[in-house]
């Protein structure tokens, strides 16, 4: 079931910038019950602050490589030299499917032009590696395939986006046009918010 967006999470009434910034954010995010356990994280901000201005799309990687919705948990192991995906319980290597996925996923996004990524954290596909904090957990498979292919994007969990100073980071790092960038800026001034539970 996918969630419903209540009267405070409406994306905003606006007319589309003629700028297109195109974004791809994990669909759980995005509300789509799309997790491992049938669940989503909906983040509220995301259509809070993007709506109507930016061309929003979600991907799940693991629900899109057909390993089914709800699926047997999976982490990653980077034991071996190359990362690979194991279920929780049994350990059995669930890569392939994976593999075989990315490589049209990521063409597809291409022809998208995108801009930016925001990706859920602590996710074997999804999670972004930050080379300071977090040393011991690697990018999901999906995620380095991304930053791999669109270098020049801006990567981001979520979890850098809790509060204004994060989301101004991020869209200044996003390059838009004067236009588009004051009105996200002016989003996030007037978003109330909501921290992540
Ligand atoms: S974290 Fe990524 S792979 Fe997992 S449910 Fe969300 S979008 Fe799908």
């Amino acid at each position: 079931m996918t969630a419903t967006i209540d009267s405070t999470t409406m994306i905003p009434e606006s007319t589309p910038s003629e700028e297109s910034v195109t974004l791809w954010v994990s669909a759980c995010l995005m509300g789509e019950s799309t997790r491992y356990d049938g669940t989503h994280k909906l983040f509220h901000h995301i259509p809070q602050i993007l709506g109507g201005l930016c061309t929003v799309i979600p991907v799940c990687p693991e629900a899109e490589a057909g390993y089914g919705t709800p699926r047997e948990p999976m982490h990653l192991s980077t034991k071996k030299s190359s990362p690979r995906l194991l279920t929780n319980a049994a350990g059995v290597d669930i890569t392939e499917k994976m593999e075989l996925w990315i490589p049209e996923a990521i063409e597809r996004v291409a022809l998208s032009r995108p801009r930016g990524f925001i990706l859920k954290a602590r996710s074997p596909s999804c999670h972004v590696q930050d080379s300071e904090l977090s040393q011991s957990q690697h990018s999901g498979l999906f995620t380095q395939a991304v930053v791999r292919r669109f270098p020049s994007c801006v990567v981001v969990n979520e979890t850098l986006l809790q509060d204004s100073a994060g989301w101004r980071d991020f869209i200044c790092r996003l390059g838009c046009s004067t236009h588009t960038h004051q009105a996200l800026l002016n989003r996030v001034t007037t978003t109330i918010w909501k921290r992540l539970p």
